[in-house]
């Protein structure tokens, strides 16, 4: 895939780069492992500066940042602005949280002092996907550097500038040189990256066959890996459940940003009392859905990503139809004007057996399922590969306990929907994947739990 900015609105080829040679990596990998020796002695206090610095440089080009995420990816504006935001918060709060995290824990032994000490491994290797391209990085890199490793980011071809832009703000935001840095460089060469000795660990966020290959490799060499793969999240709707609130969420939960988000919700869970009253009001919502230039503010829908991701999601709903799945609104590619948009689509009537019951739509793509009873929704919930969120609506606690305890997901949200907050582990089960992001979690994922014990 070449390295290149493609605006998804118009298909204009806007800037393309020229993939980093074998020597320029060996020169940011030594300088890497380089700035590693002096960066892990560099105290906390001062990390925690330069990462409110980040955060503040965030804040302060919000819009800017934000038109890049735009132009390269086609997010709406105001959820590309919103991401920015999301990525100073995370900035923060690692900055203020770090300290805590990361102090000693005193143990008693048959020692005289016991202690367990959190360090770092050395540089991480971050492998980053388009569809948030600041969050997805930023949530890495501010408990990595807090903790004191250092990044090296591939991130995906199509959001170069994005990437080159992370950089900068770390540099500008006081880091030195080395601490965070940019690979311009293709999928190609993230094997040969993981293999050597300098690189201590990898975190891969994106589809699961890119996670299952870095996670392979990684394995052979026997390196920690965190995976945040793909999902299909279930919206369960009890017949208790607040429709209203139900409806107008289960809209943002699968139209955020574009249909393309891990933890958007894709399957549609409904007791069969409320059914039709649900599907009925979720159509009338679609309506009434803005599709256009994602650089207006008032657009609810921009253009998918790239023209591949809008053929793979084309070529799903076409299959499911053929397989028996019924299209209530939407079911094809906008093909009257250039921009890779795909209308928001709702299939039910979903057959045992269709290829909606199990892959990942990736787009603006709901599948709604009927169900007669909650140990019906918990098993349809399930029947899933994947493992990420879920989200489930009733005002009945026995009904709540058992979705809570039941469903096989790294996360439940009762009467909302799944998102990620700063403070709290993210991260799946199953082929979702391994390892947690955020929170106390996130910060531990990369570093050496060492036990001291002193006689
Ligand atoms: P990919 O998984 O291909 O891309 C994500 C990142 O992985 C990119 O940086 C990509 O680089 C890199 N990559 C791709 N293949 C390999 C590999 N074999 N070894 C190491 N790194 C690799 O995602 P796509 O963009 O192709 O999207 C396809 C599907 O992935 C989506 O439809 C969705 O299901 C899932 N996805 C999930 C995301 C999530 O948030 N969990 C985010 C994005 C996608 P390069 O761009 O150079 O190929």
């Amino acid at each position: 895939m070449a390295i290149a900015t493609v605006n998804p609105f118009t298909g204009e080829t806007v800037k393309t780069f020229q993939a980093l040679s074998d020597i320029e990596i060996e020169q940011k990998l030594s300088l890497a492992q380089a700035q590693f020796l002096k960066y892990r002695t560099i105290s906390l206090s001062q990390r925690s500066q330069w990462l409110s610095e980040a955060a503040t440089i965030l804040e302060q080009e919000r819009d800017r940042f934000g038109k890049l995420l735009t132009l390269e990816m086609g997010k709406p504006l105001k959820a590309a602005i919103a991401e920015v935001e999301k990525c100073a918060l995370v900035c923060r709060f690692y900055a203020e949280h770090a300290a805590q995290y990361l102090a000693d824990v005193s143990v008693q032994t048959d020692a005289t002092t016991s202690l367990i000490k959190y360090q770092p491994l050395g540089i991480v290797l971050a492998v980053m996907p388009w569809n948030f391209p600041f969050w997805q990085v930023f949530r890495f890199a501010a408990p990595a550097l807090m903790a004191g490793n250092v990044g090296l980011l591939k991130h995906a071809s199509n959001v170069p500038q994005s990437a080159l832009a992370i950089e900068e703000i770390f540099t500008r935001a006081g880091f030195p040189e080395g601490a965070f840095q940019t690979l311009l460089v293709g999928a190609d060469k993230v094997a040969a990256i993981v293999e050597d000795d300098r690189v201590k660990a990898a975190t891969l966020t994106g589809s699961e066959p890119a996670g299952a290959s870095l996670a392979a490799t990684a394995g052979k060499q026997i390196k920690k890996v965190v995976l945040e793969l793909g999902g299909s999240d279930p919206f369960i709707v009890m017949p208790s459940a607040d429709l209203d609130q139900a409806v107008q969420t289960a809209v943002t939960a699968r139209m955020i940003n574009n249909g393309q988000s891990c933890i958007a919700a894709k399957r549609f869970i409904v007791a069969e009392e409320i059914a039709d009253q649900f599907i009925d009001r979720l159509v009338e919502q679609y309506k009434q859905l803005k599709i256009g230039d994602p650089m207006s503010m008032d657009t609810d829908i921009g253009p998918l990503a790239t023209p591949g991701i809008l053929q793979d999601l084309d070529q799903q709903v076409e299959i499911s139809v053929q397989q028996g799945a019924k299209v209530l609104i939407g079911g094809h590619a906008l093909r009257d004007r250039p921009g890779n948009f795909y209308l928001p689509t709702i299939l039910s009537e979903i057959p045992k057996g269709c290829l909606a019951e199990h892959d990942e739509f990736f787009g603006p793509v709901a599948l709604v399922f009927r169900v007669p009873d909650l140990e019906s929704a918990i098993a349809r919930a399930n029947d899933s590969p994947f493992g990420l969120g879920a989200s489930a609506w009733t005002q009945d606690q026995t009904e709540q306990d058992r979705f809570i305890s039941e469903l096989e997901a790294g996360a439940v949200f009762i009467n909302g929907m799944v998102k990620s907050d700063v403070r709290m582990p993210f991260g799946g089960i199953k082929r979702s994947g391994f390892g947690r992001e955020l929170g106390r979690e996130g910060i531990l994922e990369f570093v050496n739990v060492k036990s001291v014990w002193v006689k």
